[in-house]
């Protein structure tokens, strides 16, 4: 799969997807990253990619033509034009993201997302080049490139290739529809604390059954309101 940033520091981005297994995933040929410098594309010859909203307002806005610019540069270094490919913008008026989100992006073949910076960016380059609006929470950060991130590691995740085996995600927080049992590893004893005799007993039947009212009891506890949706898919 090949993720095509847009951002006006992609540094930042490639720095943060650079390392550890999506670091891995990208030397092993598995998924793509390209960072693209929206300044790079700006005609103004102070390269400038912002100004001020019409209408009056706080803060800059960025400018649709070098965003533009970027976008037409990505689809044209493409020499596949079959590729399935979804425009996504960062942005905390999108609908909030969440695992179901990863796995619908995970299926393109390509996802160009978009960062947003200071007071955000020209409508119109919303209306015409993306498909959908993402957040990543109830909050405002300075930037897309954070949320970027943690879309692009979460949908990178679930690409072939990526993890070891494709179990590391089935059973896991969250795609199971529970938050994940607790583990343990070694050594047995921690600070006066054993590991529960269930997962050292040899017994699989009896270790899922432990596993899975940990799961319940811990989502009860987390995340009530998973633990509801669950109950109702599950009856
Ligand atoms: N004025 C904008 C508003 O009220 O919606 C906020 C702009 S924010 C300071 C700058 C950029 O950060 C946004 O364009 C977006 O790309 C990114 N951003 C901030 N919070 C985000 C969130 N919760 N999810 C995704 N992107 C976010």
């Amino acid at each position: 799969m090949i993720f095509d940033v847009m951002t006006l520091f992609p540094e930042l981005v490639s720095y943060v997807l650079g390392e550890s297994i999506i670091g891995r995933a990208q030397k092993s040929g598995a998924i793509e990253i390209n960072c693209h410098n929206i300044r790079d594309f700006s005609e103004d010859k102070h390269r400038r990619v912002d100004d001020t909203p019409y209408g009056g307002g706080k803060g800059m806005l960025m400018a649709a033509p070098p965003i533009y610019n970027c976008y037409e540069h990505i689809i044209s270094q493409s020499a596949d034009k079959e590729l399935s490919t979804r425009v996504v913008f960062m942005s905390p008026s999108g609908k909030l993201f969440d695992q179901k989100k990863a796995e619908e992006l995970s299926k393109y073949d390509r996802l160009i997302v978009l960062c947003g910076h200071y007071e955000g960016v020209d409508r119109r380059i919303i209306d015409e080049i993306v498909d959908e609006e993402i957040s990543i929470g109830n909050y405002v950060l300075t930037g897309g490139e954070i949320p970027a991130c943690i879309v692009i590691d979460s949908v990178a995740r679930l690409v072939d290739g990526v993890l070891s085996d494709p179990e590391c995600y089935e059973n896991e927080s969250i795609s199971s529809g529970l938050v994940e049992y607790p583990q343990y590893t070694r050594p047995y004893e921690f600070h006066g604390v054993k590991v529960p005799d269930v997962l050292i007993s040899g017994h699989h039947e009896k270790i899922d059954q432990w596993r899975h009212a940990e799961a319940l009891r811990l989502t009860q506890e987390n995340r009530p309101d998973i633990l509801e949706k669950y109950n109702k898919t599950d009856t």
